[in-house]
């Protein structure tokens, strides 16, 4: 099969590679309909997180299922199925609670690497979901998003306690803090406040549901959110970036007794003690547990409630994978959609 790998910062090819087999009984292998670029994918690309040996690359997808292990019993070959980045086994402690992204036995499910044509899936049936029926091609792109960026701003909304008639504001407006948006307005929020200064970006927001955009930021960004919300700030703040900037940002932005959620990954940020003390504010982030609504947004999707396959502005052919890595770089591309 073709699939990518990164063999150095900015350095991305598709090459021929083994096709995937099944090894535990638990797996399967699916084929995928279509793959996409991440962007958590940029860390590596920038030189920010070490490539020490090429490494296949990509951990969202949506495809059919070709085979499964001996022991999987609730999906089967021919099944469209979308699964999480992770890998659960569905029946733990923490799984049980909802929390599957940190699952007892988890595992990565972009080890093999999804962009690709094939993909291993460990643990088929805590991780993947099979939609109603072979989905109208139009929703491939949407039912992959919810993989991965529609799961994660969907769980940053509900970590940052997105109820009807409450204020959100949403640090970051990549793929990930966009669909936060979306989220934010299917929880019910009633003024939904997005943090970004790209225009096509805003563009998305506002038809994701944000009543107001601010493209200040840092301290001027916290002000301006204090200001419109009669000096408390926000009850919910979404973080999608992952820094020490937006993260101080977004803590900053919540009132006290607010709540924050955040999902960008984080990258060397440091929390100051008397500070956070003295913020009063609820915390909740992590490796979005994105099994957990995997079954509502399908639901969603399928019934057209939701379109967060817009969210993709680029769509290359698999390979051409390192012209979409360059794109979502010099941030030409939100992001990345790849036809296998
Ligand atoms: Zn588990």
């Amino acid at each position: 099969m073709r699939g990518a790998l990164i063999y150095a910062p900015g350095d991305v090819r598709v090459e021929q590679r083994d096709d995937p087999k099944i090894i535990e009984p638990t797996d399967a292998v699916i084929r995928l309909a279509a793959t996409c670029v991440c962007g958590s994918d940029l860390w590596p690309y920038r030189g920010i997180e070490p490539v020490t040996r090429p490494t296949p690359m990509g951990h969202e997808y949506a495809g059919i299922v070709q085979q499964v292990g001996s022991e999987v019993r609730d999906v089967k070959p021919g099944d469209f199925v979308v699964g999480s980045f992770m890998a659960s086994d569905g029946t733990c402690e923490i799984c049980k609670a909802g929390y599957q992204s940190r699952c007892a036995h988890v595992e990565f499910a972009g080890a093999g690497g999804a962009q690709a044509e094939y993909l291993r899936v460990p643990l088929a049936d805590g991780t993947l979901v099979a939609t109603h029926g072979q989905p109208d091609p139009g929703l491939i792109p949407s039912l992959l998003a919810a993989s991965d960026v529609l799961g994660t701003g969907w769980f940053g909304a509900v970590a940052a306690d997105v109820r009807p008639g409450k204020t959100v504001a949403v640090v970051g407006d990549g793929a990930v803090g966009l669909l936060a948006v979306l989220a934010a307005r299917e929880l019910g929020a009633e003024r939904i406040i997005a943090m970004s200064r790209h225009e096509p970006r805003q563009k998305l927001a506002l038809e994701f549901g944000a009543t107001d955009i601010v493209t200040e930021r840092g301290d001027e960004g916290v002000a301006r959110i204090k200001e419109m919300t009669g000096g408390y700030g926000a009850h919910s703040v979404i973080e999608a970036v992952g820094t020490q900037e937006s993260m101080m940002q977004a803590i900053r932005s919540a009132r006290p007794g607010g709540h924050v959620g955040y999902v960008g990954v984080a990258h060397g940020v440091q929390l100051p003690g008397e500070e956070l003390f003295f913020a009063e504010v609820h915390l909740l982030g992590g490796p979005a547990p994105v099994r957990r609504f995997l079954p509502d947004l399908i639901s969603r999707i399928e019934n057209r409630s939701i379109d967060p396959g817009k969210v993709f502005d680029l769509t290359l052919p698999l390979d051409q994978a390192a012209e979409g890595y360059r794109a979502m770089d010099e941030r030409r591309a939100i992001k990345t959609l790849l036809w296998p």
